[in-house]
């Protein structure tokens, strides 16, 4: 039997990305509520599907529900206190399965599909036996939308006629991803970005105050994913250079500064720089119309630097910025031709 990754001791950490807090602010009051009612009432489906964006709270709302699914006494959610809640809250609840991307030992890195010997030996071969000691054998998929095709076709079965006692939550935040014939068997729950006003309760109870929780909450654009795993930290500093680059990209003596910057942003991720550079102009276009200074003096500022026209163009370059990618143009080269041009 292969080695479980939540029955390791050694590797009870839970990822810094899977806060396994089993209370707590989490900016989905309409899930929580709907979910409780579901649990309360025993009817939730043994197949659950939670869609959304990326770091929005889809996981931890997941495991918060796989405690309260083995919590001794849950009201309807996870007590806190019995054993049960205690081994899921340090990640190493027998009961709970967490089936994700495996490292690949060879290389060190980690796989880009979840394959179908880890659906056999991590999910069906477990379905036969009831759960260790829980009231329920949860099986978290996340990514979900990672699993290839063979992998989903493999699992249609068990999502369709799981045993009494087992309970699957996908996790995916690329649902389209998924098959039609697996994402008809789960029963969908849907989450969006969370709004300013829980994300600033969110900073607070995560200890950030002042200038921290304002940038924070600015750069997690909805995502308090980013705010509880720190995340949010080089998402501001990505958007703090974006911003330099809309309010200082069109003066000429500022570009032996903007280069060396420009040099540090091109080897990050191109595609998240790309999202937070269409997010950044968006929000800067919106502060001109408004002419209200908007939320963010930062953007307000950067915006009239850059003026209403050139914002137009840039969000035309960036529209188009990535079929270039496509085609391989240096990321570098990218950064200046939608920023350093009029
Ligand atoms: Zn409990």
């Amino acid at each position: 039997m292969a080695k479980k990754k939540v029955i390791d001791e050694e590797a009870a950490q839970p990822a810094a990305d899977r806060p396994v807090a089993l209370d707590g602010l989490c900016g989905h009051a309409r899930q929580v509520e709907l979910l409780g009612r579901l649990l309360e009432k025993g009817m939730l489906s043994p197949s659950l599907l939670f869609s959304g964006p990326a770091s929005v709270g889809k996981a931890s709302l997941a495991f918060r529900l796989a405690a309260a699914l083995q919590c001794a006494s849950p009201s309807p959610w996870a007590c806190g206190k019995c054993p049960a809640c205690a081994k899921a809250r340090k990640g190493i609840h027998p009961d709970i399965r967490i089936i994700t991307l495996e490292v690949n030992e060879e290389t060190g890195k980690e796989r880009k599909e979840i394959v179908v010997r880890q659906a056999r030996e991590e999910i069906i071969s477990h379905l036969d036996l009831p759960p260790y000691e829980g009231r329920h054998l949860v099986f978290i998929i996340d990514p979900a939308s990672a699993m290839n095709a063979e992998t989903q076709n493999a699992l249609l079965k068990s999502l369709e006629e799981p045993p009494r006692y087992a309970k699957f939550i996908l996790v995916a935040s690329n649902a389209a991803n998924l098959l039609p014939t697996v994402r008809s068997r789960c029963q969908e729950v849907t989450f969006g970005l969370v709004p300013r006003k829980a994300l600033e309760e969110i900073a607070a109870s995560a200890g950030l105050r002042d200038d921290d929780a304002a940038r924070a909450v600015s750069s997690s654009a909805g995502a308090p994913g980013l705010i509880l795993s720190g995340g949010w930290k080089d998402a501001a500093k990505r958007r703090e250079r974006l911003m330099a680059l809309l309010e200082f990209g069109l003066q000429a003596e500022r570009f032996p500064e903007l280069s060396p910057m420009m040099e540090e942003m091109a080897k990050e991720p191109p595609r998240a720089m790309l999202a937070e550079a269409l997010r950044v102009t968006s929000e800067a276009r919106r502060a001109l119309y408004a002419k209200s200074g908007g939320q963010d003096s930062a953007v307000a500022r950067a915006a009239r630097a850059r003026g209403e026209e050139s914002l137009g163009r840039v969000a035309g370059r960036l529209a188009d910025a990535p079929a270039h990618l496509e085609r391989n143009v240096n990321p570098r080269l990218l950064l200046e031709r939608l920023f350093i041009v009029p």
